[in-house]
């Protein structure tokens, strides 16, 4: 079968052919339809410092898909072939404390497909049963391929009480644009979303965000007095990971204020610490989705009339993924989604 691989230990993303995986007991092997480009491969694709000390080369790469199920591992119970199905790429162990609780997403053995094992830009990829989400035939196939960012997006907005309160999201990257219209969805006031890209910052606009601030070019506090924000903002959701984004969201939420952070900034980033305790700011890591609260929340968004179909801005056969790449790097994208029916 085809595969988009990490095939050696430099930039680039390689075309090769691999065996079908094998399919265990508790598996599922899945047809891949499409898949989309995530951060994630751009940065093995780039071979930054975290690929070259996380990737073992050679790999199959990519995690965000929708496909149907050709096969069925003998233990599997729930599913049948012919089901179309996207995936959590997250494999918990279901041992620890946090799995046997049902807190899935805290599991501290997580191993994730296309990273630490083979992934989904391929047409075959074989997942434990469990981790096999089946799509309502309302959800479209392009949907479904997004549904592990989108997941990012709603885990990190949901985390917090919304409605009425004014919300303010660094990083207009996908994740943060999906964010915003979730926010705006679900009965937030004002949306705030800031990023240095003006492509991103547009596409922001369009999908329900109050105001998209680049912040190379506009003070933060101007938009606020503009908003008529003369307290700061109720809930910060950080889709950055850039450390003076950070800093800009603790100097401008209001005391009491709470933070979801999904953006990876450098280990060692300085914070003013001083901010988080004399306003009593709550702040929670997010780390994936909720297993799987947050992908019945997903389907659930999008029947009850959220639209997010504008995020994905390109699409490509699997025989261009070196275009879909090049224009996932250049930043002038939002989702690029890679078919491979053909
Ligand atoms: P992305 O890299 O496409 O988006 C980040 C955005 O931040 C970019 O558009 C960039 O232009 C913008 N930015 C740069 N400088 C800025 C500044 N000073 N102020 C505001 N914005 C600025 O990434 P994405 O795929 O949308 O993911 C968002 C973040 O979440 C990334 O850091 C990614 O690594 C992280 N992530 C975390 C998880 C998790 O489970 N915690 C999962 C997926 C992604
Ligand atoms: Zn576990």
């Amino acid at each position: 079968m085809k595969t988009l691989a990490k095939s050696f230990a430099k930039e680039g993303i390689w075309m090769e052919q691999a065996d079908r995986p094998e399919v265990g007991h508790n598996d599922v092997l899945i047809r891949v339809k499409k898949t989309a480009i995530c951060g994630t491969d751009v940065h093995i694709y780039n071979w930054d410092e975290w690929s070259q000390n996380t990737i073992p080369v050679p790999m199959t790469v990519g995690h965000e898909f929708v496909g149907v199920i050709e096969e069925i591992g003998q233990e599997v119970q729930g599913f049948k072939v012919g089901d179309r199905v996207s995936g959590e790429g997250h494999i918990t162990c279901g041992h620890c404390r946090n799995c046997r609780a049902g807190r899935r997403h805290l599991c501290r053995n997580t191993v994730g497909v296309g990273v630490n094992r083979p992934g989904a830009f391929a047409e075959y990829i074989a997942i434990p049963a469990v981790n096999a989400f089946k799509l309502p035939d309302d959800i479209s196939d392009e949907m479904a391929s997004i549904f592990d960012p989108f997941g990012n997006a709603v885990h990190t907005a949901l985390s917090f009480d919304l409605v009425g309160e004014d919300v303010l999201i660094t990083g207009a990257g996908p994740i943060g644009i999906m964010a915003a219209a979730v926010c705006r969805h679900v009965g937030a006031r004002n949306v705030v979303i800031t990023d240095v890209n003006n492509y991103r910052l547009g596409l922001a606009q369009e999908m329900g965000a109050t105001r998209a601030v680049n912040v190379a070019d506009e003070k933060l506090d101007d938009v606020m007095q503009e908003l008529g924000m003369n307290e700061g903002f109720d809930i910060g959701l950080e889709m950055s990971g850039v450390p003076s984004a950070v800093q800009s969201m603790l100097a401008t939420m209001n005391h009491g204020g709470k933070i979801a952070m999904l953006g990876i900034p450098p280990s060692d980033m300085a914070v003013d610490w001083n901010q988080v305790i004399f306003k009593g700011l709550h702040i929670k890591g997010i780390y994936g989705r909720e297993m799987f609260e947050t992908w019945y929340k997903m389907v659930s968004l999008l029947q009850s009339g959220l639209d997010i179909s504008p995020i994905i801005t390109h699409r490509y056969p699997v025989d261009q993924f070196q275009t879909g790449f090049d224009v996932m790097r250049s930043g002038q994208s939002g989702k690029v989604i890679l078919d491979w029916s053909e």
